[in-house]
């Protein structure tokens, strides 16, 4: 009996960000591991594109793992999964370097809807995720930041009574009158992780020594939310805030009760004031883009992410979806500022399968260079706007 104990792979998710399905040891070295996912309020929407857990009892022999339970849907569109033939997960031996499982260690099969990662442990202990994790004790560090330029506020309370931080960076000696204001939020779904290190990356970028930084803290005001849905991150969520609601749908039927957190952004942006530019960050697991009204500061925003970014998309920026094709209660927040507040608005996704140019998958660290570039480029694409579309 002692033998047996001793043999198994024991797979835990019991901390900050983690998730995990029913797990089966098939064999010694083969596991199969259900992805969780999560469903929203009237149990629609599946998505099962976050895993993060941590496997103890490895020994130094091929480990195979069967990812399981992936099926969907999108849009109310049963069927999809967004696991696919396309996804390689992140490993790490101490949650601090992560890499990528390389494209010989990664088969799909289509027919069952499985995704299998084969590899010889470097430890005893492994931690597998869908991407690498950016959880609260990341945004920690950057709040934690000591610059006279940066200050942090709380925008929100989560439904779970978290605190969502907003981060705001300008050089308050430079006077206030003819600056920019730009927001950024990121995170509106928690698998999402390199969003967060997009906006870790653009807050990094803007508070350095750079004099490209110091001039866009000058000339602009750039307001940054790193983690809006702070629940699901801790929880370890997929899509939907813990009351079921997708913080991207429901711009328009708020409510403080099921979606605290988008009422309360909500709010504050329509006691902003002056918001120039305001840009959703989203991953996609293989699509790069932004959606918004076509005019010439996205055609400037997209330039600039063409020429200091991985920017990928040759078809951005694409229309905003017009008023009139959407449902009531499922208005993102791109969608109700446009048409609601007449902000210009955008949403961009950047993917987190395969990048053609790359060759390999964003890392962390493209996705905050990213951040770099994309401060620049926002700060570029409203130098020369008066402040409303
Ligand atoms: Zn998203």
């Amino acid at each position: 009996m002692e033998g047996l104990l001793l043999a198994a792979l024991v797979v835990a998710s019991n901390f900050e960000g983690g998730s995990v399905g029913k797990v089966e040891q098939v064999a010694a070295n083969h596991l199969r591991c259900a992805v969780k996912g999560q469903a929203d309020a009237n149990h629609r929407n599946r998505q099962a594109n976050w895993y993060f857990f941590r496997i103890d009892g490895l020994k130094r022999e091929p480990v195979r793992i069967d990812f399981t339970e992936l099926s969907g849907e999108y849009n109310f569109k049963p069927g999809s999964h967004a696991v696919t033939a396309g996804t390689r997960p992140v490993y790490s031996y101490d949650r601090k370097t992560w890499r990528h499982f390389a494209d010989d260690q990664v088969t799909w099969d289509e027919a069952a809807t499985v995704l299998t990662v084969r590899f010889r442990p470097e430890g005893d202990q492994v931690w597998i995720a869908h991407t690498q994790p950016y959880l609260r004790e990341d945004l920690q560090r950057l709040l934690e930041l000591r610059h006279p330029h940066l200050s942090v506020s709380t925008i929100a309370r989560s439904a779970h009574g978290r605190e969502v931080p907003l981060l705001t960076i300008t050089d308050a000696a430079a006077g206030e009158r003819d600056k920019r204001s730009i927001w950024v939020m990121a995170r509106q779904h928690a698998w999402e992780t390199g969003t967060s290190y997009v906006a870790d990356g653009l807050v990094r970028f803007l508070l350095s020594n750079a004099e490209a930084a110091r001039r866009l803290r000058r000339e602009n005001v750039f307001q940054v939310i790193p983690i809006f849905d702070t629940d699901g991150v801790a929880e370890g969520a997929v899509r939907f805030n813990v009351n079921g609601y997708d913080n991207n749908r429901n711009w328009d039927t708020a409510d403080a009760e099921k979606t605290p957190e988008i009422f309360a952004v909500r709010r504050a942006l329509e006691q902003a004031g002056r918001i120039d530019l305001f840009l959703a960050l989203h991953n996609t697991e293989s699509a790069d883009y932004v959606d918004g009204p076509a005019d010439a500061v996205a055609a400037e925003l997209v330039r600039g992410l063409r020429a200091g970014t991985d920017f990928l998309d040759a078809a951005s920026p694409r229309a905003v979806t017009p008023r009139e094709s959407i449902d009531p209660g499922r208005m993102t927040v791109n969608q109700y500022l446009y048409y609601q507040q007449k902000v210009r608005a955008y949403l961009m996704e950047l993917r987190v399968e395969r990048h053609p140019a790359l060759g390999r998958p964003r890392t962390a660290a493209d996705f905050s260079s990213f951040g770099a570039g994309l401060a620049r480029s926002l700060a570029a694409a409203v130098s020369g706007t008066g402040g409303k579309p």
